[in-house]
């Protein structure tokens, strides 16, 4: 079976046991690319013991210092929440959530983002992705374990896969790596033209990614407006 590129991406994982326990439920499942954002203990024998036999997914595990470093590579990301969260991103449920991402990866790597244990991903985090995804369960009690979370997703995965190909989406989304090259631009370009309001910076251009990430703009369409931002930063031509 072809399995698709999809990496699982535990952010500031506890327990090293809950860690051995996602790469087993990865193995078990088919996926091999876990990546360890700022583990708070790593490498550690309870994670390999918990791996029960997936220590090579442990020992190929890529450890990064953040959730930009992580996902850099990637042409889509989805957080997985078991909060309700009032940030205005698309949402699937687990089974619809894996036929996305199953598509998506017939264009490049794509990341799943899981939270720490005790505090889940920040808003932060959150807006790395471009979209959210929820496990059902019952409300009153809605906060899986992390390896159990990462256990129903990369079955869902495996399900999508074993269903037939994922259709190939026309659409090649860029890489988050143009993508944030393109903010930067961005906001320098909003910052010297005096658009942005230097007392509140933050928050418009948060806005402003949340509304571009969510049009998954491709390679084509951040040159366009790479374009349009050196157009804006250029004197204007004397008129006629
Ligand atoms: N107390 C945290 C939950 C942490 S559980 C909170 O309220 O956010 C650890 C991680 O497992 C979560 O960050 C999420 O990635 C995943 N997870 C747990 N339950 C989930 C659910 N019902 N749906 C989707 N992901 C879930």
């Amino acid at each position: 079976m072809d399995m698709p590129d999809i990496r699982i991406i535990l952010v500031r994982p506890q327990h090293p046991g809950n860690v051995g326990a996602c790469a087993r439920a990865m193995k078990n499942m088919g996926l091999r690319r876990l990546v360890l954002v700022a583990p708070q203990r790593f490498p550690d024998a309870e994670a390999v013991a918990r791996a029960a036999g997936a220590d090579d997914i442990l020992t190929a595990a890529e450890i990064v210092d953040d959730v930009p470093a992580a996902v850099a590579e990637c042409v889509f990301v989805a957080a997985t929440s078991a909060r309700d969260r009032t940030i205005p991103l698309p949402r699937q449920e687990a089974r619809a959530a894996a036929a996305t991402l199953c598509a998506q990866a017939r264009s490049g790597p794509v990341g799943l983002l899981f939270g720490a244990e005790r505090t889940g991903l920040t808003n932060e985090e959150v807006d790395y992705a471009h979209a959210l995804v929820q496990i059902p369960v019952d409300p009153q009690f809605a906060s899986l374990n992390l390896a159990a979370a990462v256990q129903i997703l990369c079955y869902e995965i495996r399900c999508t896969i074993q269903a037939g190909p994922a259709p190939a989406s026309a659409h090649k989304p860029a890489s988050q790596d143009a993508f944030n090259r393109f903010l930067e631009h961005l906001e320098k370009t909003i910052t010297d033209v005096g658009f942005l309001n230097e007392k509140h910076p933050r928050k418009l251009m948060r806005r402003l990614t949340r509304l571009f990430r969510r049009a998954l703009p491709d390679d084509n369409e951040i040159q366009i407006l790479r374009g349009l931002l050196n157009a804006v930063e250029k004197p204007y031509p004397p008129r006629r």
